[in-house]
Formats: structure tokens, C-alpha cells, sequence
């Protein structure tokens, strides 16, 4: 009722605005743009290497209905440029959305001098917020670790593992157990989580009905999850789904990001098998992420990309020697590394509109941040 609420709303704020824009900004205007409803919830997902073609897949590849990236009201684009890179990694372009800086290629959130920038997770952790993070690489990845961690470098992995149990996550999912136990500098760091009032598990399957009152992690692989061609399951829809359902418990605000990591990871194959179970993965967790924001106003739901790989197209299958058949989508990739091409990026619930126009990656801290506006 509230979203029919907030959608008649926003059409009449736009309206007006629309008809004055060309003017110098009135006071109306000025009053109407302070009225932008402000999001409780936070949501982001990315989907590491997803350009546009990727997101498409989801249009042409899907049998059981429409793609959920069709449930956004609002879209817009991003350039991803790193500060030393036309190009970006995962490192710099996760800092820029978790940070809202621009860094290096390879830095996890540090700055261009290596110096460690407050992260978003610790930003609304100051204001009670509860925060979560959820991904199917080694949960100390790049992505990943930009929201919690501060290293020169993304292959740091033990120390990325050790600022993890020192960190204001509530809860984390995905794999990654090799850099909590058996390290090389002799740490247990499944101790150390424990010692901090997490509760650990090794597979979805083992964790019990989550207590509101205790931190959880689950490390389900000793680094990377398996693909979703090679018998990953639902793990990404339902460990986000049990996530959203502890953290909407706790009776306050969260913030919660979620990564599809092995689109990437299929694009640097070139691999279209593996690309499109990767991408039905991840819209089938956006359609659970969706569900859950309809049933509760005042959750903003972000998905966005931190950079393109593989250079793919949806072509015609050229077949043997016969001419391209047009009825046909074959991926055809162009490199095996990550490209420039702007990236879609979705929104929807309160503040969405902000997420529309073409602007830079770290912009998407930015608009998160003020929409927020936390002491
Ligand atoms: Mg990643
Ligand atoms: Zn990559």
C-alpha cells in the first residue's frame, strides 16, 4: 500500500518539476527537492563484471518469466574509471562504491596515498545500523572486503580475513574458510570470530534458526564456492534470503550488500554456459531481494556492476559456414580481461530516482550516504 503511496507521490513532485526545470531554481522547487522520501534500508548488490550484455542474458535466457532487472523504476549509468586506470579492478571500483573515493587498481579501502577511508559499513554502523555482507567468492575478496576492510593491496587475503573478525559486520556469507584457519602466520581467526560473539558454520544447510541477539558467518568453501553449472545450488538467493530475514529482525535500520562474483569470473572464461546460470543466479536473487522490499517501504534496492568482463556480445550464432542465423543469441566475447563500457545501474524504493543519469561509480556512496543523512 505504501509503495502505490509513495509512486503517487513522487509522479506529482515530478510533474511540476518537469514543467519549471528550465528556470533558474525557485523556493517550490528547493522544498520539493528536500521532500525526496528518505530509505530506512539499504540494499546494494553487485554484480562483479555484469555490463549491460550480461544483464541482458537474463532477458533472452530465462524460462520461468519475466527478468527481475524489469521490476526497477529507475536507471542509470556509471563510468568506472579507477584513479590510476581507464579500466578498473574489482578493488578500486568496490572502494569507489563503498567508500565513495576514487583509488588504484588492486586497493581495498585505501586511498591513492594508502591511507584507510571509512567505509559505509562503518559509517551507519556509528548510527545502530546492522550490516551484512554476502557474496560467492572468498568472503575476503575484493568486492567484498571493500565494505570491511582497509589494505594496500586485494591479495592480502589474511589480513583482509583478520580485519573481518575486528569489523562492525553483523553477518557474512560466502566462502573463504582457508584464510581463517590454517594460516601462514599461525592465526586462528575461526577462534577470533567466535571469541567476538560470531557463531560459525561451514554450509547453509548447518545453520540453525538465527538468533537476533548473536553475530553469524558462514564460510562454505575453503576459498571460491563452486559455480552454479558445477552444483553451487541456491546458495546466493538463500543466504541472502536468510540474511534479509535476521537483519529485518533486529527491530533496527541495516545495510546489507550482496555480490553475484562469478559473472566475472564466467566473462574472464568466456565461458556462456557458466555467464548465464551465473546471471539466472543473480536475477533470482534480485526477485527474492525485490519480494522482500515490497513487503517492507523504506527499503532502497541498488544493483549496479563494478565493471564489465569479457567484452560480451549477444550475437547471432554464425553456424558453420552457413550465414548468421538472427533467431539464434550465441555470447561471443571479445577479451579475457574486464572492459570500460558504462554500467546499468537499478533502483528502486525510496531516493531511487536520485540513481538516474549517467555519473561516475563512487557517486553511488555519495547518493547513499545523503539520502541517509546520519548524524
Ligand atoms: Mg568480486
Ligand atoms: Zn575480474
Amino acid at each position: 500500500m505504501k509503495k502505490f503511496l509513495h509512486t503517487t507521490v513522487s509522479l506529482f513532485l515530478i510533474i511540476p518539476f518537469v514543467f519549471i526545470s528550465c528556470k533558474k531554481k525557485t523556493s517550490t522547487e528547493e522544498a520539493i527537492t528536500r521532500e525526496v522520501p528518505r530509505p530506512v534500508n539499504v540494499i546494494l548488490l553487485i554484480g562483479d563484471g555484469m555490463g549491460l550484455a550480461q544483464v541482458s542474458t537474463t532477458v533472452y535466457f530465462k524460462k520461468d518469466g519475466p527478468s527481475n532487472f524489469q521490476r526497477f523504476e529507475y536507471i542509470g549509468l556509471i563510468n568506472s574509471s579507477s584513479a590510476d586506470a581507464k579500466i578498473t579492478d574489482s578493488a578500486a571500483s568496490g572502494t569507489a562504491f563503498a567508500c565513495g573515493e576514487l583509488t588504484y587498481n588492486g586497493a581495498i579501502g585505501v586511498d591513492t596515498a594508502k591511507q584507510s577511508i571509512t567505509n559505509i559499513i562503518e559509517y551507519v554502523s556509528r548510527s545502530g545500523y546492522q550490516t551484512g555482507v554476502v557474496a560467492t567468492s572468498s568472503i575476503t575478496h575484493a568486492t567484498p572486503a571493500s565494505f570491511y576492510a582497509h589494505a594496500a593491496s586485494r591479495n592480502m587475503n589474511e589480513l583482509i580475513a583478520t580485519q573481518l573478525t575486528e569489523s562492525e559486520v553483523d553477518v557474512f556469507m560466502g566462502g573463504g574458510r582457508k584464510f581463517f584457519e590454517n594460516r601462514e602466520d599461525g592465526e586462528d581467526m575461526i577462534q577470533r570470530l567466535k571469541d567476538r560473539n560470531f557463531n560459525i558454520y561451514y554450509s547453509l544447510e548447518e545453520l540453525p534458526a538465527m538468533d537476533s541477539g548473536k553475530k553469524y558467518g558462514i564460510l562454505a568453501a575453503p576459498d571460491g564456492l563452486p559455480p552454479v553449472y558445477q552444483g553451487r545450488g541456491e546458495f546466493l538467493s538463500q543466504a541472502t534470503e536468510k540474511t534479509l530475514n535476521y537483519l529485518s529482525g533486529k527491530q533496527q535500520p541495516f545495510f546489507l550488500m550482496v555480490e553475484g562474483s562469478q559473472i566475472d569470473w564466467a566473462g574472464h572464461e568466456n565461458n556462456g554456459e557458466y555467464l548465464i546460470t551465473e546471471m539466472l543466479d543473480f536475477d533470482r536473487t534480485i526477485g527474492k531481494v525485490m519480494d522482500f522490499a515490497e513487503k517492507n517501504p523504506g527499503t532502497l534496492v541498488i544493483v549496479t556492476a563494478d565493471h564489465e568482463t569479457g567484452g560480451l556480445a549477444l550475437s547471432a550464432n554464425s553456424g558453420s559456414g552457413m550465414g548468421a542465423n538472427y533467431d539464434e543469441i550465441m555470447p561471443t566475447f571479445s577479451t579475457g580481461g574486464h572492459t570500460s563500457t558504462l554500467l546499468p545501474v537499478f533502483a528502486s524504493g525510496p531516493g531511487a530516482e536520485k540513481f538516474a543519469g549517467i555519473y561516475q561509480n563512487n557517486q553511488i556512496y555519495h547518493k547513499i550516504v545523503d539520502l541517509l543523512s546520519l548524524e
